[in-house]
């Protein structure tokens, strides 16, 4: 929790998480646990596993994108069956409903997992199933969307993307999208055309992580090329003013990772997060975790690390709210109950409003509401007129 006095309206305002990865909320407790049952060995050259705390630890000094990613790969190797994968994103939608997410879009890697051998559906079916029981318990709407990974082949995103189709999970509404993620340097969108292409064709959402570490040139890309329709990070978008008029101009949006950008290095500080600039610029964006397990910070963590850097108002954050509703792929009837839910937050704070006007009216006033009263009961005998009291008491 943070110190701002809005941390009350921050926890309350009603949110939709558009960038996180299931695996990346994988907890070093977890990590052990399921390693444990599954028989798997976590690396024993490396002092950071020899307990959770000393791997939490570790993860509080990355030095840079590819240094996350290594350790976000070794802890998948402990997810095996379908429960593991339903433990992990269940475990992550408790913690975003506390948050107050009521929407959520969730990324996961399967390649990840076949190339270990996890069958592809044993993922889904794990992943699926928190997705049911988050809408029917926590009332969170979800979407799942399969990401491939740039460090691979591009074969293996196309072989990945296939799988997907012919288990009909786009078809089914199982699945909602198809994002790219991953080590991002020498990595080109345009290496992944084919694969896009052929969503594209199929009338599937896309999204592709851009501009984290790569330049901005790679959201042109990721747009022009990849035809995506909103960008992951993209927080080097700032470098290009004639690229973020567009952006801005097309209303697409970016799903902005503040605190992963601090502790992976790609920004000295959450001060050159390019906040206040994408707002003056009419960017769109929303605010997300990535991989908060392994950054220290789920989705209400960024908005007070913004808020405490950037202290924007209350009409600012509401802007966002409803820009991050706008920008979701749930159906219009959930962002009809999305939009509902962030205008009675707003009701809500117009009533407090005058509430606390009627106690500061209460403070200031009693004084002379008290007098009057004293003098009432002066003149016993004489019938109460108010008007008159307030002649002779203040005239
Ligand atoms: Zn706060
Ligand atoms: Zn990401």
């Amino acid at each position: 929790m943070c110190k701002s006095a809005l941390h009350p309206f921050l926890a309350a305002l009603p949110k939709c998480e558009h960038h996180v990865h299931l695996e990346g909320t994988l907890s070093p407790n977890l990590e052990f646990t399921l390693a444990q049952k599954n028989n798997i060995s976590l690396p024993g050259n490396d002092a950071a596993f020899t307990s959770p705390s000393s791997l939490l630890e570790r993860y509080s000094h990355f030095t840079s994108l590819d240094d996350f990613l290594h350790y976000y790969f070794v802890g998948m190797s402990a997810l095996i069956t379908s429960s593991d994968f339903e433990e992990l994103a269940w475990e992550y939608f408790k913690h975003a409903a506390e948050d107050g997410v009521l929407h959520a879009e969730v990324f996961f890697d399967p390649e990840a997992h076949t190339s270990r051998g996890v069958p592809y559906q044993t993922v889904v079916a794990g992943f699926k199933a928190a997705c049911q029981r988050a809408e029917r318990e926590l009332g969170i709407s979800t979407e799942l969307i399969i990401c491939v990974l740039r460090h691979l082949p591009v074969e293996s995103a196309m072989e990945a993307y296939e799988t997907a189709v012919t288990a009909g999970h786009f078809a089914d509404g199982t699945l909602a999208g198809l994002g790219i993620s991953s080590t991002e340097l020498n990595k080109p969108p345009a290496n992944w055309k084919a694969v896009f292409a052929k969503a594209e064709k199929q009338g599937i959402r896309r999204t592709a992580h851009a501009a984290e570490e790569g330049p901005p040139q790679y959201i042109a890309d990721a747009l022009d090329i990849l035809h995506v329709q909103r960008i992951d990070h993209g927080r080097r978008l700032v470098e290009d003013p004639v690229l973020m008029k567009r952006v801005a101009d097309e209303g697409i949006m970016l799903t902005l990772c503040p605190i992963s950008n601090v502790c992976l290095k790609g920004m000295s500080s959450m001060k050159d997060m390019p906040i206040r600039k994408f707002l003056d610029a009419g960017v769109h964006f929303s605010i997300n975790s990535d991989d908060p397990a392994y950054f220290g910070g789920y989705i209400l963590d960024n908005y007070c690390a913004v808020q405490e850097t950037f202290q924007l108002s209350v009409d600012e954050w509401n802007l966002l709210a409803g820009n991050a509703i706008e920008g979701s792929w749930c159906n219009d009837e959930r962002k009809r109950e999305l939009r509902k839910a962030l205008a009675h937050l707003q009701w809500r704070r117009s009533l407090q409003y005058v509430y606390r006007s009627l106690q500061i009216f209460d403070r200031e006033y009693a004084p002379g509401i008290q007098y009057f009263k004293i003098h009432r009961t002066r003149h016993p005998g004489q019938a109460f007129n108010p008007l008159i009291n307030e002649r002779r008491e203040f005239g």
